[in-house]
């Protein structure tokens, strides 16, 4: 069987959200990128974290999981973001852009009902700082149909830890799928 998709989110999983007075964590690096369609003399500003890219690697490498970026940088988490990580050039979720004032203009994610029918049948770890009750609700019901489902979430001002990581291995390996390989 295939290995589950490991979903990645950007905002406030590898950028983080600024604390109250601005600051950004000291581990973190500016950069300034120009997103596509954006001028060349506008760019925007993020912070990154150079260990984040290896971390993701070690993950990447153990072929437990597929990577793929479930972002509203879209494409440019591919071109973009993931460069400057040191990431490989990993396949995106093309998210549809949705005239919408919240994160979860229905009480959950915007980008679940996507990604739903994105993963079809497909188990998956999906790591994002913006998932609702509703969103953990909906991973335990697909893990309860027999479709294995991880929600892994962040604090954005503080982003992906290394023990998110720790837990994504050992739950993927936990797998019956992972054991009969
Ligand atoms: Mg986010």
């Amino acid at each position: 069987m295939r290995p589950p998709y490991l979903l990645l989110d950007i905002d406030g999983v590898l950028i983080p959200f600024p604390n109250a007075d601005g600051s950004t964590p000291a581990t973190h690096a500016r950069h300034d990128v120009v997103p596509t369609g954006r001028s060349a003399d506008n760019p925007v500003t993020v912070w990154l974290d150079p260990a984040h890219g290896p971390m993701l690697m070690d993950v990447i490498r153990t072929g437990l999981v597929t990577p793929v970026w479930c972002t509203s940088w879209r494409q440019d988490a591919t071109t973009l973001i993931g460069p400057l990580l040191g990431l490989p050039a990993l396949s995106y979720v093309d998210l549809p852009r949705p005239q919408i004032t919240t994160s979860h203009p229905n009480g959950y994610l915007w980008k679940r009902d996507h990604v739903d029918a994105w993963l079809g049948d497909a188990p998956a770890v999906w790591i994002d700082d913006d998932f609702t009750g509703l969103d953990h609700a909906w991973a335990a019901e697909r893990t309860a149909k027999g479709t294995s489902t991880l929600l892994i979430q962040p604090d954005p001002h503080h982003g992906l830890q290394p023990a998110h990581l720790t837990g994504l291995t050992t739950w993927v390996s936990q797998l019956p799928t992972a054991r009969a390989a």
